[in-house]
């Protein structure tokens, strides 16, 4: 099915792009002035860290093809470039899957048995590289993957999904989780309102606590867990 293939070959691409913005922030060393932190990323790391990352990435590819097979039938079986319900329906997808993960990103903060047990991995990254994003527990982003799908649910109530809009959403999230986990600093998006730049989710890494939201960073303005650089 072509839908499901091009689905993949999003996912295929984002990652193959986020292994080589890895390695060239562990091996290319005069890039490292363009580094949030200072400290110093040992290439061993990398590797080791790979096998679990790996396992996500085909468990991530083998659970996107299902569901989207399965949920094939919400979906507009023609491509439709109605502008108008392709940018409202990346709008709701990005805002309902990022409401869900802040709750779920919060929760694991604050439940010990969530934090220790689930979480922790991905904390193992205090100052992260790209792939990291995906360095986690896989149930940890089993969860996360609820989000777009409670948003497919309820846009589905109202009109069938517009696949372009599925596939723009899945690139801005894939490339948005590499941006904010590269521990460089923001060239364009610190520019954009409340879009979380690769410095609010690296302080997020380096404390542990606060900056829970990743795509937008207004969930951190309302529910008052906003960090700065200098608090503890
Ligand atoms: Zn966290
Ligand atoms: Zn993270």
């Amino acid at each position: 099915m072509t839908f499901v293939f091009y689905t993949i070959l999003i996912i295929v691409c984002c990652n193959i792009f986020g292994f080589f913005l890895s390695l060239v922030s562990i091996h290319v060393n005069f890039l490292s002035k363009y580094r949030i932190q200072r400290r110093k990323i040992k290439a061993s790391i990398f590797y080791d860290r790979l096998p679990l990352i790996l396992f996500n990435i085909v468990l991530l590819i083998i659970v996107s093809a299902m569901g989207l097979y399965y949920l094939y039938p919400l979906f507009d079986p023609v491509i439709n470039f109605n502008i108008k319900s392709i940018v409202l329906q990346i709008m709701l997808i990005l805002l309902v899957d990022d409401l869900y993960f802040y709750f779920l990103h919060t929760w694991m903060h604050k439940n010990q048995f969530m934090l220790n047990k689930i979480h922790r991995i991905h904390h193992q990254a205090i100052s992260p590289f790209a792939l990291e994003y995906i360095y986690v527990h896989p149930l940890e982003w089993i969860m996360g993957y609820i989000g777009p799908f409670i948003a497919i649910f309820l846009i589905s109530i109202f009109s069938p999904i517009n696949i372009l809009a599925f596939w723009i959403y899945q690139f801005i999230r894939n490339i948005h989780e590499l941006d904010v986990h590269s521990g460089f600093k923001s060239i364009f998006s610190k520019w954009i309102p409340f879009w979380g730049e690769s410095e609010h989710h690296d302080l997020h890494h380096e404390k542990l606590n606060g900056n829970y939201a990743t795509t937008f960073t207004i969930w951190d303005h309302i529910f008052k867990t906003k960090i700065k650089q200098d608090e503890k």
